[in-house]
């Protein structure tokens, strides 16, 4: 490592100005919360003062470009502050508590929360190591959801600047980004953080196919980029002229790994992926989505099977937007986004969009993971939280009992499992295997014969607990579920499609 980083008469690293994330913030910041970041930079440049990165820059260009990313994502004053602050307790001479007497409980807890999350360590089986991460990060995120925020925050900088680092490093730590970071991103609709984390992963993970995608997008971005125009031009004549107000349109071009996905399944044929450019139009209500998608179906021929209305039926992590596939001028196709302000945010920036909208107010989070059900709530989520907090003063250290305590109030009327690569599945209390099943697949529950709940064989009508990895059996030759299932079947899914295959039963014994 070479010279020493050079600081002026304050002590100051001179290349940062704190002025670059006040003006990179989604939200205006007042001058008392400018204050505040400031004191946070100072007392974070002081603390990581001669200590270098692997890159030889200073150390803190890093906490510097994490605040960075979570002003641009509209985070609040006390999360930008844990962001400049998140490695001092680690990596410097400073304390915790004197983070928390300087900046306040809030600016602590989430330090302490990001620091607890560095700590995880590689052990046991691949699969065991994924699961006690997704925990983890659950766990925190009860705790208080933005320090999973500054989390990915962390890790996207650090993907940035991975070319530091050894080989071997980049690819453990690129894998761990796409299998874990990247999933929790996305389950909090943050597709911002998520698309970029998939991008800089699939880099370091398959650099050939990498290139080669690159290669493709970069192509056919040149030869689209014109019509793409033409056609924003027309839809703008075309809506108004239906009297439809546009606030904004623009187009954008697949994010490479996404690309990549689509391309494997259509041989690598570009011209196949009928998404790669979709132009995203924002209207200002819910109502001008669905007059705007009549005005463009009644132009331009849809694709079969295109067309999704994500506005009333969201996707899980609450993303919603109308999506359709047209074919446009020339007959060339493309996919259309309508949406409003609020969607276009949330879709963006998921549950960080509700510190654009809200000055206050943690816990309203809970929202965007259960949209329906828990919406309105309120103080019984409140009590929830501070319950969670209890338990981990008492618990401390020991994880796996405070997993437990967990399982039994979290939740209350909804459990998560994990299927066995990790992939989670949202059930109501008391659902049992067979309503796993289903939810998984039709197909998986049809044919299922039995389960593992945690590596134990355990009945089809056994009640999951929550956070257990659910495996289930199945079987060829079983043809057809079992009718007795709908007496402990407890997902309205399951049952009716229990019901459905009885029916096609009967329909082929009667033949
Ligand atoms: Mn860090």
């Amino acid at each position: 490592m070479g010279q020493t980083p050079k600081h002026n008469e304050n002590g100051m690293t001179p290349t940062l100005d704190i002025n670059e994330i006040f003006k990179a913030s989604r939200r205006p910041l007042s001058s008392e919360e400018r204050k505040f970041i400031t004191d946070a930079f100072t007392f974070a440049d002081e603390a990581h003062r001669g200590q270098l990165r692997k890159s030889g820059e200073p150390y803190i260009t890093h906490s510097f470009a994490v605040a960075r990313i979570l002003a641009e994502i509209g985070m609040d004053k006390e999360t930008l502050a844990a962001g400049l602050l998140h490695d001092v307790p680690e990596d410097t001479e400073r304390t915790l508590d004197e983070i928390g007497k300087r900046f306040g409980p809030d600016v602590q807890v989430l330090v302490d929360g990001i620091t607890k999350l560095s700590k995880i360590r590689l052990r046991g089986s691949h699969e065991k190591y994924f699961l006690e991460n997704l925990r983890k990060m659950f766990l925190a995120m009860a705790a208080d959801i933005r320090v999973v925020i500054i989390k990915l925050a962390d890790r996207l900088h650090n993907m940035r600047t991975l070319d530091a680092l050894p080989k071997e490093k980049q690819e453990r730590i690129a894998r761990e980004t796409m299998e874990i970071f990247a999933q929790i991103a996305n389950r909090l609709g943050i597709s911002e953080i998520k698309g970029e984390l998939e991008d800089l992963a699939f880099k370091y993970l398959e650099p050939e196919q990498y290139a080669e995608v690159l290669e493709i997008e970069q192509t056919r971005v040149k030869e689209g980029t014109k019509y793409l125009e033409e056609v924003m031009k027309t839809l703008r004549k075309d809506l108004s002229q239906d009297g439809i107000k546009i606030l904004d349109i623009d187009g954008r071009t697949k994010r490479l790994y996404r690309l990549y996905q689509k391309l494997k399944k259509h041989d690598m044929d570009v011209r196949r992926v009928y998404d790669f450019i979709a132009i995203r139009l924002i209207v200002p209500e819910i109502v001008d989505c669905y007059e705007a998608l009549g005005s463009i179906h009644k132009r331009y021929r849809p694709l079969v099977g295109r067309i999704k209305d994500y506005i009333s039926l969201p996707k899980p992590n609450g993303y919603q937007s109308l999506h359709t596939t047209v074919f446009g001028p020339e007959g060339r196709i493309f996919e259309v986004q309508i949406r409003t302000p609020k969607m276009h945010t949330e879709a963006e920036y998921g549950i960080a969009a509700h510190w654009v909208y809200t000055e206050r107010g943690r816990g309203d989070w809970r929202t965007f993971f259960f949209p329906k059900k828990d919406a309105g709530s309120k103080p019984k989520e409140v009590a929830w939280v501070s319950q969670l907090k209890e338990w981990q003063k008492e618990v401390g250290k020991d994880n796996q009992e405070f997993w437990q305590g967990l399982k039994i109030e979290f939740f209350k009327n909804h459990i998560f499992a994990f299927t066995p690569i990790g992939d989670i599945i949202e059930l109501p209390e008391d659902a049992t295997p067979v309503d796993f099943a289903y939810a998984i697949h039709s197909e998986i529950g049809n044919h299922a014969v039995g389960a593992r709940a945690d590596g134990k064989m355990v009945p089809l009508d056994y009640k999951i607990k929550n956070g257990q990895v659910i495996e289930i059996l199945v079987a060829k030759e079983r043809e057809y579920p079992n009718g007795d299932w709908l007496q402990f079947a407890r997902t309205s899914s399951a049952k009716s499609r229990i019901r459905r295959a009885m029916r096609d039963r009967e329909a082929e014994r009667t033949k």
